[in-house]
């Protein structure tokens, strides 16, 4: 039987932020030996694609082992957007998550990636050698009123070739499961990750969901309400949480787990020792 995949996310540390806390969050997690690790990708004033290939490069080179840059397009040009892929190729990527970015007040999108499954049809043929990734949202996008039309607009980066999906967090995995059943009635057969984040606080978990339409239901509540205010505990919670999660994940037959480290290695570390026997190696890496 094939195990599901195992993923870890990481971001590159922000402007003003010491630059060794990546490398500890490295050196924390690179022993887990996910099947790669994937790199976030900033957008607007923020897009740094240095700092994203100079990590990758890191991971790939230093670490061994294999890794995914994220790439939005919103407000890049197409020439923007091949010197990026040149410097993620020479620093030894072979797949890239291909977002569209959100919508910022303010900026003007360049108007040649208006939508992910451009980007997504644009590597496929400058890159045939790259594996293309996908982002999801099992909730639906925020932007998208109705969830019908969002896997509609889905499938087209799909058929773009995007040849595995990446989910947005969530906390109901009844939400996940009928998300599933609407890509099969869809005709969407490509493998889909689901994302896992660890309630880490009280302020970022309700920042999160409410952000990205993400349900909280009535245990996270309980969670919240009851240990808000001591982050210890409640990140402890949150590690049992994901845990129960993923377990129900993995025995509900998920292709993968793709875990939103948020650069917190001590918390994953702990869900990894609680569910790593699900995710016995069988035939090696996926990428
Ligand atoms: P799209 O797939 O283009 O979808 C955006 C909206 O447009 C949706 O409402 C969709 O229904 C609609 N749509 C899609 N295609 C069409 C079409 N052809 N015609 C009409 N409507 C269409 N953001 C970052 O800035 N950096 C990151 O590193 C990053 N990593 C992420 C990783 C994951 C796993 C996820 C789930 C999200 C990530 N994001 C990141 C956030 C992401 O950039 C935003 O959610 C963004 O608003 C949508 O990007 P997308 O690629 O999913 O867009």
């Amino acid at each position: 039987m094939r195990r599901p995949i195992f993923s870890l996310e990481v971001f590159p540390p922000r402007r003003n932020a010491t630059v060794g806390t990546i490398y500890d969050t490295l050196d924390g997690l690179a022993d887990l030996q996910p099947d790669f690790i994937s790199v976030t990708y900033g957008h607007g004033s923020q897009s740094d694609r240095t700092i994203t290939a100079r990590i990758a490069h890191t991971i790939r080179q230093e670490y061994r082992i294999p890794v995914v840059t994220h790439l939005t397009a919103l407000y890049s040009s197409e020439e923007r957007v091949d010197q990026t892929l040149d410097m993620f190729e020479a620093a030894g990527v072979r797949a890239v998550l291909a977002l569209r970015g959100d919508q910022l007040e303010g900026y003007e999108p360049q108007g040649r990636f208006n939508y992910a499954n451009e980007l997504v049809a644009y590597i496929r043929e400058k890159h045939p050698d790259m594996l293309v990734f996908g982002a999801c949202y099992p909730e639906g996008h925020s932007e998208c009123p109705d969830m019908k039309q969002d896997v509609e607009n889905l499938k087209r980066k799909v058929d773009a070739g995007a040849t595995t999906l990446i989910s947005q967090l969530f906390y109901d995995n009844e939400k996940f499961y009928r998300f599933r059943d609407m890509l099969d009635a869809a005709g969407i057969t490509v493998p889909v990750e689901a994302g896992i984040m660890p309630i880490m606080s009280m302020k970022s978990t309700i920042n999160m969901a409410k952000r990205g339409g993400v349900t909280i239901p009535k245990t996270v509540y309980l969670l919240l309400d009851k240990w808000g205010d001591d982050t210890n505990i409640l990140r402890s919670a949150g590690v049992v949480y994901a845990s129960q999660q993923i377990s129900d994940l993995a025995a509900n037959g998920v292709d993968g787990i793709h875990l939103y480290t948020m650069n917190h290695p001590g918390d994953i570390r702990r869900i990894w020792g609680n569910v790593q026997n699900l995710f016995e190696k069988d035939d090696g890496r996926r990428l």
